[in-house]
């Protein structure tokens, strides 16, 4: 089981366990066990940080703090704005901060506590946060992914509680995704594991975001949808679309996020592109199913609110794909409960499974 000086999640396998231990300094206060404890939750976005203050292990934040992330301005500037935000949250006495967890937008290996790369945020490649973040704040800081944090936030606080095995898939501007397996979060060699959103979907496909072509981002995401529906729209299909009107007769004003709010009123040209990105959604999941063989799974992101105009062709496709009905009989596909806190939420938890005490 988990001690309070591991740094992640034991492997039932035996498999790599993070056992690096911060400095004794940095570990929460066992000697006042009467003093109040708290965590923050950062989320770190490319135009935004968020920060939240949860008091002990819950999930409601008492305190919250936002700032500009003034990303154009350089890596210094990023930082002096992160620790500002998170400083605004914490309580006057450092010492009954017991954790900080980073939700970062790109990949970040957990074991050293360097981010590899963040979207959006230029000049934050190969950086150690965590080092960095400690030195100035003198707390244990825990960055992660920001889809496997809102994984584990929702795996603990939100829709798949009381559940073992999760696939979380979070699908906006890019789709991002989490794994818990067997009551742990899957994190794979180098902490880099369930970037569910660049498998296959399109051999040769559409560019993906992260360089390559045809992963389901590239045909599924809100960004997809948007780009998908322009080329139509172009090409002369949809002329009598509702989507004009809401772009103010500009292709170019066509996002996602309007092709969403003209499904949702039944327009015919907008519905059949989020039902494709739906069937694109589902032939993944029916392959996730048969590798992963979750109790739920949770979708969450700006695309998931459309709701069942979404979610039909999504669970449509899994029937028709999956190895077995066994694989999704009892497995409901349900959207997310954390809504936009799923990040500072996520980052909150993952301090508390950090720190225990
Ligand atoms: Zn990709």
């Amino acid at each position: 089981m988990l001690t309070d000086r591991m740094l992640y999640l034991p492997r039932a396998d035996g498999g790599r366990l993070l056992t690096t231990r911060p400095p004794d300094h940095l570990t929460a206060s066992r000697d006042h066990p009467t003093t109040m404890t708290y965590f923050i939750g950062v989320d770190v976005g490319g135009t935004h940080l968020r920060a939240a203050r949860f008091a002990g292990q819950t999930h409601t934040p008492e305190a919250k703090a936002k700032s500009p992330t003034l990303a154009a301005k350089g890596r210094e500037m990023v930082l002096q704005r992160l620790e500002r935000v998170i400083r605004d949250v914490c309580p006057e006495d450092l010492s009954q901060v017991a954790g900080i967890g980073l939700a970062i937008p790109g990949p970040v290996n957990p074991q050293t506590g360097i981010l590899l790369t963040a979207a959006n945020i230029p000049g934050w490649d190969n950086v150690p946060l965590k080092q960095i973040m400690e030195e100035r704040l003198g707390r244990p800081v825990f960055p992660g992914n920001d889809a496997n944090l809102a994984a584990l936030g929702e795996w603990k606080f939100g829709a798949g509680r009381g559940h073992n095995d999760v696939l979380y898939l979070t699908i906006s501007t890019g789709i991002g995704g989490g794994v818990i397996s067997g009551g742990q979060m899957l994190l794979g060699a180098q902490g880099l594991g369930a970037e569910l959103g660049h498998s296959l979907a399109v051999p040769d496909g559409p560019l993906c975001g992260c360089g390559q072509r045809g992963h389901l981002e590239a045909v599924a995401s809100g960004t997809a949808i948007g780009r998908l529906a322009q080329a139509r729209l172009r090409a002369g299909d949809g002329a009598d679309s509702k989507i004009w009107e809401l772009a103010s007769g500009e292709v170019e004003h066509v996002t996602g996020a309007v092709v969403g709010e003209a499904a949702l009123v039944g327009d015919v040209f907008a519905t059949r592109l989020i039902t494709e990105a739906g069937l694109f959604l589902g032939r993944t999941l029916a392959s996730l199913l048969c590798i992963f063989n979750p109790s739920i799974v949770i979708m969450g992101g700006g695309v998931s609110m459309l709701g069942e105009v979404l979610f039909n062709p999504v669970r449509e496709a899994v029937k028709r794909h999956a190895m077995s009905e066994a694989f999704w009989r009892d497995c409901p596909i349900v959207p997310a409960a954390l809504g936009d806190d799923a990040g500072l939420v996520g980052a909150g938890a993952l301090a508390m499974e950090q720190v225990r005490r």
